[in-house]
């Protein structure tokens, strides 16, 4: 019978949980960042000249002196090799979204010995052979070579794997023309132009020049089955989703998951990966279980946006691999299970100055107009470009997830609290106001009300939440590299610190404060269309939102023609951020992608339907139309009017799901909104034989054992 690997997996399942009481060696802070050549192991591996100006250009940005790679690149050699690495590979984040690597060994053959060497040359560029990788028509096959070029910015660390260790250097990649393939090159170059634009908009108020740092803590979702069950999927093997199940009946709705006591298994993998991840100095601070049975978080201390990108990315890969050790599949799509809590990144963001976080209300006046005058910008930025945020979450996972019922909306809107947004309303109303707690807010006079972090963090329906001291982007999916979205946000909230620097800047000295106030007054009463307070998930707010004008893309294919738009183009490109023909490349991969995918769950859809549902069901009609025939041949009469009843539902089903399969099979040459309805029709059909077909026969492990069996 059909569920005999199911039962097997049930018993394998049983089996194993029973013998995970041993903890895994618990981590200990001294293996902190010991895999990563960082401050400390450069200070120790490089000559000190050479350290003091490795770091110049770390700590400050400056050029890279060429002269010094030759050096750098012995001590990181040395060093790695003292922990075990033979290899090396240029570690860079193709448009595929995962990261790639391609290892060389240190070895150089010396006459009948060989030494382990590895040159400056070999640290800074590197020439993958990348024509494979998706460029969007920007490398044509004569010129399919693609560089990668070394961000000392982002430090060298090393992988192990069983029987050894290869030390990773995080690298751009770029074509032979010097466009960006990739993920890390956008970023880099968003984060100059919103460092570049906060230093302008700072000067307005007379600070010196700083630093700028733009800080990220992404909050990751995962969901972790066992393999067992995994293994019996072929739509969680191929497209990383279930595309059928019928919920259980019990899922989600008792909350009892959501900040449970951790199963053992699940915290022995837990533990693990944080000694993995602080090896490579993540600083993986937070666990917890989610909402959805089976669904957890980590989350880690913030860090500067490029290198929390990398970790980022490091942190699923450690997540995928410390699974397959502990017997687990861990799902990072962003709906592995319909009607079920679907998983997401939420993205942290801040800009500090020198030492200020300018998303911090302040306690003294001129703070604080520091502060109001960031966040009207920001407001202004991403009330500008909410159709370029939407843009930069798009995806085929994604889009099952975004406006279900417990992720944000496909409607960017700002959620400030109701602390913030008096402040905001009384700025906006300016002299006419009366202020709850007395007069008229006056910039740069006034100190604010106090705003506790507490009270303006529990709307958790807002895509983007102003959270005490940060901005929190909730759309972005789980699987998804953090730059893209940051690469959006950086770049259009340079712009808007832009636009408002070159007004700040005409303002006379003397009436600087009194200028501002009216100018921040316009922009809010310009903006505030973006600023909802309220459920993202009621139905009344889609309504109003269409009526305050506020773009609703609901799927991957509309959202992604805004980065074809000439005022998009122009606005990318007047930040460095872009050039033309690298949007038009990434519009390119990304719907060619989003195609892809949605025939391929057509195809993983149609032969699960004919392989494996078909003949379950069918053997069970068989079964049913058999007994009805013996029972006749023995005169039995009781009994054979239900077994008839059951027949002519099952055999409906068959007919329907038979319709179903063959338009499926009719969709999957046509476009992609016909093979989504279809592969949904059949879903339908599906699910209903779910709870028909006897238990014994069902082929496919079921939801409740997925979500609970572990
Ligand atoms: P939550 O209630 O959403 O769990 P937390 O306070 O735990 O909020 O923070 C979530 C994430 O935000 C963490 O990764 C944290 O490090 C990060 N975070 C905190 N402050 C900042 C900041 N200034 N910039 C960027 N991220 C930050
Ligand atoms: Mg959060």
């Amino acid at each position: 019978m059909s569920s005999e690997k199911r039962y097997d997996a049930i018993k394998s399942v049983a089996e194993l949980t029973s013998d995970v009481r041993v903890a895994a060696s618990p981590a200990s802070i001294d293996i902190y960042g010991e895999d990563v050549f960082n401050f400390a192991a450069m200070q120790k591996h490089l000559p000190k000249a050479t350290f003091e100006k490795l770091q110049a250009t770390i700590e400050r940005g400056a050029a890279l002196d060429p002269e010094i790679a030759g050096e750098v690149a012995h001590a990181m050699k040395e060093w790695a090799i003292s922990r075990g690495a033979t290899s090396y590979t240029h570690w860079f984040q193709p448009l595929t979204g995962s990261t790639a690597e391609k290892h060389d060994s240190f070895l150089e053959p010396d006459g009948c010995h060989a030494i382990l060497s590895f040159s400056g040359k070999n640290l800074i560029l590197g020439e993958p052979d990348a024509s494979s990788f998706p460029s969007g028509g920007l490398r044509s096959t004569f010129e399919a070579r693609g560089y990668t070029a070394w961000d000392p910015t982002s430090p060298a660390f090393i992988k192990r794997h069983g029987n050894g260790a290869t030390l990773c250097i995080p690298t751009a990649f770029c074509s032979y023309t010097g466009e960006a393939l990739d993920r890390k090159t956008p970023l880099l170059r968003s984060i100059q132009a919103l460092s570049g634009a906060a230093k302008r908009l700072m000067a307005c108020f007379g600070l010196p020049d700083e630093k700028v740092t733009v800080t990220l803590g992404p909050e990751q979702e995962y969901f972790l089955i066992d393999k067992h069950f995994y293994l019996l999927r072929p739509d969680l093997l191929q497209t990383g989703r279930t595309l059928f199940g019928a919920p259980p009946a019990k899922h989600q709705q008792l909350e009892d998951h959501y900040f449970g006591a951790i199963k053992t298994r699940v915290l022995n993998f837990m533990n693990e990966v944080e000694r993995e991840l602080w090896k490579l100095g993540i600083p993986a601070k937070t666990r917890h279980n989610e909402v959805a049975p089976a669904q957890f978080e980590l989350a880690p201390v913030f860090e500067e946006l490029n290198l929390a990108c990398d970790h980022n990315m490091l942190v699923m890969e450690v997540l995928r691999q410390t699974a397959e050790r502990y017997g687990f599949v861990c799902l990072m799509h962003e709906k592995p299970f319909a009607g079920i809590n679907g998983s997401g990144k939420h993205n942290n963001w801040s800009i500090n100055y020198g030492d200020r976080n300018l998303l911090n209300p302040g306690s003294d006046p001129d703070e604080n107009a520091i502060f109001l005058t960031t966040l009207c910008a920001i407001i202004e930025a991403v009330d500008r470009h909410a159709d370029l945020l939407r843009a930069a979450v798009t995806g085929v996972g994604n889009d099952h997830r975004l406006g279900a019922n417990e992720a944000p909306p496909a409607v960017i809107s700002m959620y400030l609290g109701d602390q913030l947004s008096e402040v905001i309303d009384q700025l906006e109303k300016g002299g006419h106001s009366s202020r709850k707690h007395g007069g008229t807010l006056r910039i740069g006079v006034d100190t604010l009300p106090p705003l506790p972090r507490d009270a303006t963090d529990r709307n958790r329906t807002s895509p983007f939440a102003f959270t005490g001291n940060k901005f929190e982007f909730r759309a972005p999916g789980s699987s998804q590299s953090c730059s893209g979205p940051n690469v959006m946000l950086n770049t259009i909230v340079a712009e808007a610190f832009d636009r408002m620097a070159e007004t700040l800047s005409a303002f006379p000295k003397k009436e600087f404060n009194a200028q501002l106030q009216k100018h921040l007054q316009k922009v809010i009463k310009e903006h505030k269309k973006i600023i909802f307070n309220g459920d993202g998930y009621a139905p009344e707010w889609l309504k109003e939102a269409a009526g305050r004008g506020l773009p609703n893309f609901r799927t991957t294919m509309d959202a992604l023609k805004v980065l074809t738009r000439e005022d998009n183009i122009a606005l990318f490109e007047k930040y460095g951020v872009f050039r033309r023909r690298e949007m038009e490349s990434r519009y390119e991969v990304f719907m060619e992608e989003y195609h892809r995918r949605v025939r391929i769950e057509g195809e993983v859809a149609l032969e699960i339907a004919r392989t494996m549902i078909y003949p379950a069901a069918s053997a069970e009609f068989e079964a049913l139309v058999r007994a009805i025939g013996e029972a006749g041949a023995v005169n039995i009469a009781s009994g054979v009017k239900s077994l008839k009843k059951r027949a002519a539902a099952l055999g409906a089903e068959l007919d329907a799901l038979a319709r179903d399969e063959e338009a499926l099979a009719q969709a999957l040459p046509k476009k992609h909104e016909n093979i989504l309805a279809a592969v949904a029709g059949l879903r339908e059909t599906v699910d209903e034989l779910e709870k028909m077909v006897p238990d014994s026969r069902w082929p496919l492990p079921k939801y409740r054992e997925m979500l609970f069996v572990y």
